[in-house]
């Protein structure tokens, strides 16, 4: 038994959100026209309305079936309403109380299926059929009063519309309710692969570190509120080395083993991105050059420290640094950073060199 239960869950879980929205519109239709039978009865209405309530149970059994197998939810409101419109309704209206029994409520029902149900060509339509319906109604009964049954107690008439109204009021309040929690944890999904694309769109794959786009918008960020910011840029030494002789794979792992080191040795403020295939820029505030010049020098002394399973020898880096001033431009404070680090190539790799104010770049010297 538990078992039928928890399938019929998951499936029921599985269907489009309409389909679901039917279904438990459905049920509650079920329901509703299971206690007006008991109602028609014990209030002996007669067998019309008796009739016509248990046919829309059986209708609404049949239909809330077939959604569920089917999903065309759509096409099913449809008939539903045709049936409710066109036949229940006004045969009721006729032979239960007319426009002081339970039915005129019955129609508001109808136009939350329309909102919800219908697709967009059909609600129009269906909105005016409902109208001229009801509408229809009240004139069929101002000139034919005679042929209404109405109720013949005062006492009935409460009763059957206070239990309508009360079941009415409670399954339009279930139904709402229940959408509002679907469309809730919706939301919530979304929201929560939003967070999960953004992080993406800012991260570098292969490094798990940033990529080149975000310390772009945080350098351009730091520069409008005029904070002081060092920037090192680093760049491994002869990779194309490792790549020639361990291949491209153990390539990856050591650009990524490097920039993890990297990360794990800064701190939380500080923030390192990959900009480029073995070259990694870390982006330091309100530190002055002397400290950037420490971090760097730390960092690449962790690095020639590493040891490596698959490779013979060190692995060293060579960076740059650069304290911006305020009349540097973000291009500005990159170009001085990647002088640095063109010095420190030239100079024989494996070390950290400030740019210095009189560098000139000689792009031919460096092999
Ligand atoms: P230098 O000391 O002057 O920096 O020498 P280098 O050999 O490192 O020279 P350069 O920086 O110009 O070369 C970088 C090489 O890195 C070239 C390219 O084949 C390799 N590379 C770039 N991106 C990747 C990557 O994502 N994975 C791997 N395995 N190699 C990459
Ligand atoms: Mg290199
Ligand atoms: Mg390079």
């Amino acid at each position: 038994m538990n078992e039928m239960i928890d399938r019929a869950r998951e499936q029921f879980n599985s269907l489009v959100i309409e389909s679901r929205i039917f279904v438990i519109i459905g049920s509650a239709g079920i329901l509703f026209s299971l206690i007006s039978t008991v109602v028609n009865l014990m209030l002996d209405l007669g067998a019309i309305p008796v009739l016509s309530t248990t046919l829309t149970t059986v209708i609404a059994l049949l239909f809330v079936y077939q959604v569920y197998k089917t999903e065309r939810y759509s096409y099913y409101s449809t008939i539903i309403l045709l049936i409710l419109t066109l036949i229940i309704y006004p045969v009721s209206w006729i032979t239960s109380g007319g426009s002081q029994g339970t039915i005129p409520f019955f129609f508001i029902f109808n136009f939350i299926i329309i909102a919800v149900m219908l697709k967009r060509r059909r609600i129009i339509p269906m909105i005016l059929l409902n109208l001229c319906s009801f509408w229809g109604l009240y004139a069929y009964e101002y000139f034919n009063a005679d042929s209404i049954t109405y109720y013949n107690s005062d006492l009935k008439r409460m009763i059957d519309s206070g239990i309508f109204l009360t079941i009415i009021s409670l399954s339009l309040f279930f139904v709402m309710y229940w959408i509002m929690k679907e469309y809730n944890k919706k939301i919530g999904k979304l929201n929560e692969t939003r967070e999960q694309l953004s992080l993406l769109s800012l991260t570098d794959t292969l490094s798990g570190l940033y990529n080149r786009r975000h310390v772009m918008v945080v350098l351009k960020k730091e520069r409008l509120s005029g904070n002081l910011l060092s920037l090192i840029m680093i760049d491994i030494d002869h990779f194309k080395n490792v790549n020639d002789t361990y291949g491209h794979n153990i390539g990856d792992e050591v650009i990524t083993r490097i920039g993890q080191t990297l990360k794990t040795n800064l701190r939380g403020s500080d923030v390192i991105s990959r900009i480029g295939g073995e070259e990694f820029l870390v982006v330091l505030r309100n530190d002055d050059q002397e400290i950037a010049l420490r971090i760097a020098e730390k960092l690449r002394s962790l690095v020639e420290d590493l040891k490596w399973k698959n490779i013979q020898g060190v692995i060293t880096i060579s960076a740059g640094v650069y304290v911006s001033n305020s009349q540097d431009s973000v291009y500005d404070m990159l170009e001085k950073v990647d002088m640095g680090l063109y010095q420190a190539k030239n100079n024989g790799r494996n070390q950290v060199v400030p740019y210095q104010e009189n560098q000139e770049r000689i792009e031919a010297v460096v092999s």
